[in-house]
């Protein structure tokens, strides 16, 4: 198959295409690199199955005949979409109508990259594909949960209107590889504080929770959501839950760092809690996580410890 992913370039995607183009398709990686980042595909430059489009997903393009579209263009950090606000909520308007077309014009299956987000601060928990969510519409995450609201919206309406194949998933806080240093997430944040002996910056009190998800087992639920006949939202996310503070901890014992923990003011909107109900991924698709975060950490040592030295500033710890 030729495969459309946009967003090629970024966290997601770029392990998405690693596992398309080991399971034998041809990926077609289209991206702006506003967050996506060149070092995410260097692997790929020279395998002739792997095409790069330098393209914004928000204005009209075609590729070419493909057989199937995966939507992963937007960047997905609190950080990075806020800064980013209005190229966000195009990406999941703009973004989505783009790539819904080309799945209707090519016949075509078709896969949006939704998120929890879409709960917003959730009032049930864990969060069941069902629940409608607690979302701030004028706060300063809608740019990103709104975006992504109204990308199920217009996918729905493609399935409805136009009988697209379509899915989506809703991808929970995931982490691994190529999570850009800079980005701000908290695994990013606490991995590059502990490894560089610096406080890890705990906001709030550190009692909210995410429930974290390793890469690898994110992309494998993704596939197999990718290859049903399931048209509803499904929730892809490790339903373990932690706490802030004992995400903090995690790190320090995983990275062996003695670093402090700071406390910094919660940002706005900050959601007090989450955690994917997965029982319709269990059911439907065989499919549930393998790898829990202390072991994931441990899997993304390397690539942290290198993504710091390429920025030339020294490693504290050598795990
Ligand atoms: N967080 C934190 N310290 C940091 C970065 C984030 O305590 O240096 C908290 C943040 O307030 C939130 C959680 O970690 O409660 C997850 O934040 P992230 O930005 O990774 O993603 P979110 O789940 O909010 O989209």
């Amino acid at each position: 198959m030729r495969v459309l992913v946009t967003g090629g370039a970024g966290f997601i995607g770029s392990h998405l295409c690693d596992a398309l183009l080991a399971r034998g398709d041809n990926v077609v990686c289209v991206d702006n690199m506003v967050t996506g980042s060149a070092s995410n595909i260097a692997h790929l430059k020279n395998d002739p199955r792997f095409e790069f489009v330098m393209q914004d997903v928000n204005l009209p393009y075609d590729v070419g005949r493909v057989e199937y579209v995966f939507h992963f263009a937007s960047p997905a950090s609190p950080v990075d979409y806020m800064e980013h606000g209005i190229a966000t909520l195009q990406a999941g308007s703009l973004g989505s109508f783009h790539s819904l077309e080309l799945a209707r014009k090519y016949s075509v299956k078709y896969l949006l990259a939704s998120t929890s987000e879409c709960y917003g601060d959730p009032l049930q928990h864990p969060q069941k594909e069902t629940y409608w969510g607690n979302v701030n519409p004028v706060g300063p995450r809608s740019v990103y949960d709104e975006a992504k609201r109204f990308a199920e919206a217009a996918t729905m309406a493609y399935l409805r209107y136009h009988r697209t194949d379509t899915h989506i998933v809703r991808i929970f806080n995931t982490y691994g590889p190529r999570l850009q240093l800079n980005d701000g997430r908290v695994i990013s944040n606490f991995m590059k504080q502990a490894l560089k002996g610096e406080a890890l910056t705990v906001y709030g009190d550190g009692t909210q929770t995410r429930s974290f998800c390793y890469v690898a087992d994110e992309v494998e639920g993704i596939l197999r959501l990718g290859a049903s006949d399931i048209h509803d939202p499904v929730n892809i996310g490790n339903p373990n839950e932690f706490t802030m503070l004992d995400c903090a901890q995690m790190v320090l014992k995983v990275t062996g760092s003695k670093s402090r923990i700071v406390f910094k003011p919660l940002p706005q909107d900050d959601p007090r809690q989450r955690c994917p109900d997965i029982t319709k991924a269990r059911e439907h698709l065989g499919w549930e996580p393998k790898i829990n975060l202390e072991a994931g950490l441990k899997l993304s040592m390397d690539y942290f410890q290198k993504a710091i030295a390429a920025l030339g500033e020294p490693v504290a710890v050598r795990g």
